[in-house]
């Protein structure tokens, strides 16, 4: 175990959860600039890996599942790492306010909202919903019933506005606004992706090292899988994995947009850490979009439905179902890319979107019925207590 890793394990210690320290990257990353000088504690940390027994793969390949769906409750999935690094900056920047912004049922906004309040900060959310839902109350399905409890402020803008507008324009409008008021609000951007919260998933690459080691060289991975969808965390495993022991192979499926937009974007993201990488050196990106951000197939749905009563593991369909599907028909299609390779699947978490998809998935799981009980069973009025 290295110095770094022996730092780490330490500074992880009992009563870390919600405090902020000094950030000592990995010995591998401590060439890039600016290195973030504070992180703060926000994620159930380190998430477990297991071995994930997915039907049907090809000869001699293995799955493992990294369970950042398990980063935490109302914290869970991968924009808590992100966070770490970005709350730490907001106050250390003397802000009073969050400003965010995504889709209704963004699990980064989610997260924000209560990583916020946590620090005693106010949260404020500008969602994007259709024209005809924007000037109704937006309901409490999934993240908007997180969101709404820990008393975030919200407000929904068009997709029509937003497209015209863009979220960089919306968040600094608002900004505008609260600044006026006298706040000091700190603006993260779309899924907090920008080179700040990369060192989320560096982090996670030193994290996913420590646990290899642990196994004393009996597991070594080839190949990282995850879904892509505004381009931070893979940004900050690819760069990690290029730059440290791991160097496994990055293969980022993308839930929205096109590969060629996110080379450019994680580019930019690694560009602002002086990394000197070329982004199509170091992650291969694939289309998993299907019929568009958010929307499901019934085949994509029935594939969630399959993996969940098959292994246990309940994939949210908005992203890490779309990409262990996409990942799925890869390896149908080109076996032999696949055989005999360990593969590290991370579970970047989005279940309470899920909720989202109910009526969708309705007709999946119809497995239930009145429960018949015969007539000699004994019965007495108030034997079951129902407390
Ligand atoms: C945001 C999100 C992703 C994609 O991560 P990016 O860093 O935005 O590319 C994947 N899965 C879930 C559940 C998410 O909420």
């Amino acid at each position: 175990m290295d110095l770094d890793n022996k730092k780490d394990q330490e500074s992880r210690s009992l009563f870390d959860f919600l405090s902020q320290k000094a950030y000592t990257p990995p010995s591998w990353a401590s060439l890039l600039n600016p290195i973030p000088s504070h992180i703060f504690s926000l994620g159930h940390l380190p998430t477990p890996i297991h071995k994930w027994n997915l039907p049907n793969l090809p000869t001699n390949t293995e799955v493992y599942l990294k369970r950042d769906d398990l980063s935490g409750m109302q914290l869970s999935g991968n924009k808590v790492r992100k966070l770490e690094f970005l709350m730490a900056d907001a106050v250390a920047q003397g802000a009073d306010c969050i400003i965010t912004i995504g889709g209704i049922q963004s699990n980064h906004c989610r997260a924000t909202a209560v990583a916020a309040k946590y620090l005693n900060l106010d949260c404020y959310l500008i969602l994007r919903a259709s024209k005809v839902v924007v000037d109704k109350d937006p309901g409490l399905t999934g993240n908007l019933l997180v969101e709404r409890l820990v008393g975030a402020n919200v407000q929904l803008i068009s997709k029509e506005e937003y497209a015209q507008i863009g979220s960089v324009n919306l968040t600094n409008d608002l900004k505008e606004k609260l600044v006026k008021e006298g706040r000091k609000p700190y603006v993260i951007p779309v899924g907090g992706s920008n080179s700040l919260g990369t060192w989320g998933y560096i982090e996670a690459i030193r994290e996913i090292e420590q646990q290899v080691q642990a196994t004393t060289g009996r597991i070594k991975f080839d190949d990282i899988v995850v879904a892509c969808g505004s381009g931070g965390t893979i940004a900050g495993l690819s760069l990690g994995s290029w730059l440290g022991t791991l160097k496994a192979k990055v293969h980022a499926f993308a839930v929205c947009d096109d590969p060629d937009y996110f080379y450019n974007f994680v580019q930019d993201l690694i560009d602002g850490l002086k990394a000197g990488v070329d982004s199509h050196d170091i992650v291969n990106i694939q289309n998993a979009k299907g019929l568009g951000y958010a929307i499901n197939t019934s085949e994509e749905l029935k594939f969630v439905k399959e993996i969940a009563t098959t292994t246990g593991v309940v994939l949210d369909p908005v992203y890490s179902g779309k990409a262990a599907y996409g990942m799925m028909k890869d390896m149908a299609e080109n076996p032999k890319n696949w055989e005999g390779r360990k593969v590290l699947f991370i579970h970047t978490g989005g279940l309470l979107g899920l909720f989202d998809k109910v009526d969708q998935m309705s007709s999946l799981v119809e497995n239930w019925g009145r429960m018949e009980v015969q007539e000699s069973v004994p019965r007495k009025d108030g034997i079951g207590k129902m407390f």
